[in-house]
């Protein structure tokens, strides 16, 4: 596995600590003395963190608002950025943190992998909500809407944005038990809220993520 990168700051002080800087460098402040592998112990200790904070700096700055199948260039994927290597396969296909494309593969291969993706993951998680909830829905499709998420038709056909495959799946089940709970109550009612937070019982909060992540709706 690849080794994180950083920037080490050395000052008098006790004790080590790590910030990500807004456009995503990690920046690593420790004592003077401190030995290279106990730094980075710690930050491979901290890898889960580093790599969500980073996720959501990247999110925010400019660079990644383009998708691009460029060796080494970042696609946002369920929560995390992985890292773009192409080699030689007829296939997409994620290892960790890396997608593995076609050397000759470009930005529509991957949006095309990312939309069926999205599909088959959307349609599994609304499967599977729909049985917990007791409810029925008419379809599930995705959509290209940059302006929601989800939405949930009078004759209960469900849309997702295929940009919502980006976001972390604790998200994207935000949504989807969203969408369905609208099969049962056509508002944004008291009942239906009770209804998501039967199955979501901390929805506020993801509720609150979701608009954190509305810059992935500007990605193309
Ligand atoms: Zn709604």
């Amino acid at each position: 596995m690849e080794k994180t990168a950083y920037t080490l700051i050395r000052s008098q002080r006790k004790t080590l600590s790590l910030l990500i800087r807004s456009d995503g460098a990690l920046i690593a402040r420790a004592p003077l003395y401190m030995p290279i592998k106990e730094i980075e112990a710690f930050i491979e200790k901290k890898k889960e963190w580093i790599d969500a904070k980073q996720y959501e700096a990247k999110l925010h700055s400019q660079k990644y608002k383009k998708i691009t199948a460029e060796p080494g260039a970042m696609l946002p994927y369920l929560g995390r950025m992985r890292k773009i290597i192409k080699c030689e396969t007829d296939k997409v296909y994620l290892k960790g943190t890396e997608l593995f494309i076609s050397s000759s593969a470009g930005a529509d291969d991957l949006i095309k992998w990312l939309k069926e993706s999205a599909l088959a993951l959307f349609k599994k998680r609304t499967d599977a909500f729909a049985e917990i909830m007791n409810t029925n829905y008419a379809s599930v499709k995705i959509s290209n809407a940059k302006t929601r998420w989800g939405s949930c038709s009078g004759s209960n056909s469900i849309n997702f944005s295929w940009r919502l495959v980006m976001c972390p799946p604790e998200i994207i089940d935000y949504v989807v038990v969203h969408e369905l709970a609208h099969t049962i109550h056509k508002n944004h009612s008291r009942e239906f809220w009770n209804e998501v937070g039967a199955f979501i019982p901390d929805y506020k909060i993801r509720r609150k993520q979701l608009k954190e992540y509305s810059g992935l709706m500007d990605i193309i």
